[in-house]
């Protein structure tokens, strides 16, 4: 049967009557029984789209909207500018974490937003009063040897030349004492761009020059950024980029609830911060409804997510605050043991459900944080009515998290801590905050601290998860992730509940032994 003829078949009712199967959304959550994203299948509905085609396009809060509903956790392993400026690029969005001075989160936030593409803006600079042995020593740190010299050895300051390693290459062992000035090439015989110059004109620039490194400078000749060759071959499109009304890349950033916040939250918006999240793990408390009221009244137009909550009734006071989004899951995170050391919490398919189906009436859209394993997870917490997800432990470990990462009996890894974990609250007192335990003699930990493989970069990570989000899309029959959520609150999106060996029926099983790459 061709196309044409198959849906002439489909519309005039086909073979006839279907009987109801599956349950809907409500049925699902029906009983008290709180269910994780395992617990639970989606049932699969009728393709007529390619995959491609799906649209992710999703409500961050109120006001932002993302091109892909992805959040990477306010998290000291998970989120300083690298990774916020990956996020961003790739059409979600970074939160950098608070657990360190404002004046250090302040210039994350910073460096997002200033973040142009291919343009260097804080490399390695030195003066002509440094030696050949300061241009060794970098390059044997940073692994490349093109440095620009400027009057103070400092950004924003007279570009005076530029030292490459044809410059020094053939200098004797004993030369490491001599001077920059020596041997760098002089500004006058420098190829320079004007500060807001495209990439692209940078680019017919360099090509021109055929040099390696192109400094930018201002109109008093001080140098504003650098372009290297090796980076614009690498340079790609972005076509889903998050950007605000000037095209710097969004960026969000978390506070606590307490008095010294407000300086913080101050610094932040100095940044350039387009939203803050209200980082806590129990967020339906007075401090951060005072918190919400004092955000609102002093910057109207900052975009603020509250939580953590999971029921309802949490996210009824905030909303009545005023928040622009909110934050669902409380004990479901891969690092997290409060809901075996406090006794409170909610599995997390019931949390989102429940927070969404409230939220939804008043225009909060909701992330889904935390307990994210899998690409299948992400598209059962959008399922439920999640507009965006949270992870951490699924981008901790990648190239653009912060630390470093060592070796353990020969594994590459890189540490990953929960914000609750002694390790981290020992660090500064703004994850003490989190969990209401600054004031403590005995610190009660509500984390674990571990590492985690490396996953190489998130720019390949997370085109993987987007191909995989569109996917179930298809799976299930929805082009958007809009036509999704209604298709839930219609009932037309059917669930079935998962038993113990339905869950062992759907992973693998029976091999000797497999392997499992992501990602190519
Ligand atoms: P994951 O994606 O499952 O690793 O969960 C990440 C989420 O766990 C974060 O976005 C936080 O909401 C939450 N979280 C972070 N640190 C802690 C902690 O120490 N205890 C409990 N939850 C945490």
């Amino acid at each position: 049967m061709n196309s044409s003829s198959m849906a002439d078949y489909l519309i005039s009712g086909g073979t006839g009557y279907v009987p109801e199967d599956g349950l809907t959304a409500q049925q699902l959550f029906a009983n008290a029984d709180g269910l994780t994203y395992n617990d639970f299948l989606i049932l699969p509905g009728f393709i007529d789209f390619i995959a491609d085609e799906v649209d992710l396009t999703s409500a961050l809060t109120r006001k932002i909207t993302l091109k892909t509903p992805l959040i990477s956790s306010p998290m000291d392993t998970v989120t300083e500018a690298d990774m916020a400026i990956a996020m961003a690029l790739m059409g979600g969005i970074g939160f950098i974490h608070h657990n360190c001075t404002p004046e250090f989160q302040a210039n994350e936030v910073r460096k997002v937003k200033k973040f142009e593409q291919g343009f260097i803006t804080d490399p390695v600079v030195l003066s002509p009063s440094h030696t050949v042995g300061d241009v060794l020593e970098a390059k044997m740190r940073h692994g490349f040897s093109g440095i620009p010299i400027t009057a103070a050895g400092t950004m924003g300051s007279k570009l005076v030349g530029i030292v490459t390693s044809r410059d020094i290459d053939f200098l004797a062992e004993k030369d490491h004492t001599t001077l920059l000035s020596e041997v760098m090439t002089p500004r006058i015989e420098l190829v320079v761009a004007p500060a807001g110059v495209t990439l692209k004109e940078a680019n017919e620039i360099l090509q021109r020059s055929k040099k390696g490194k192109l400094p930018i400078v201002n109109d008093r000749d001080e140098l504003v950024a650098i372009i290297a060759r090796t980076d614009l071959k690498k340079n790609r499109d972005y076509p889903l980029a998050s950007k605000d009304s000037h095209k710097q890349l969004l960026c969000g950033a978390a506070v606590g609830t307490r008095e010294d916040d407000k300086y913080r939250l101050d610094l932040l918006t100095q940044a350039g911060a387009d939203v803050i999240v209200l980082d806590s793990s129990q967020g339906n408390s007075v401090y951060q409804i005072a918190m919400v009221h004092y955000i609102k009244q002093k910057y109207p137009h900052l975009q603020v997510i509250g939580g953590n909550v999971v029921t309802a009734a949490q996210a009824k006071n905030l909303i009545d605050a005023g928040v622009d989004g909110l934050r669902v899951g409380m004990g479901c995170g891969s690092i997290c043991i409060t809901q075996e050391v406090m006794a409170c919490g909610r599995p997390q398919g019931t949390a989102v459900y429940r927070v969404a189906e409230y939220a939804r009436r008043f225009g909060v859209p909701v992330i889904a944080d935390g307990g994210i394993q899998t690409v299948g997870h992400v598209v059962k917490a959008l399922a439920l009515g999640a507009s965006t997800v949270m992870m951490g432990s699924l981008l901790a470990a990648t190239t653009e998290a912060p630390g470093e990462y060592f070796f353990s009996d020969g594994v590459r890894l890189k540490k990953y801590r929960g914000m609750g974990s002694l390790d981290a609250m020992e660090k500064s007192s703004s994850s003490q905050k989190r969990y209401f335990s600054e004031g403590d003699k005995v610190k009660i930990a509500q984390g674990v601290s571990g590492s985690i493989q490396d996953k190489g970069s998130i720019q390949k990570f997370v085109p993987y998860l987007i191909a995989g989000i569109q996917h179930g899309c298809q799976d299930i029959g929805a082009r958007s992730l809009s036509v999704l959520r209604s298709m839930m609150y219609s009932g037309e999106l059917k669930f079935e509940k998962r038993t113990m060996s339905a869950q062992i029926e759907g992973g693998v099983h029976g091999l000797h032994s497999y392997t499992f790459l992501p990602c190519k």
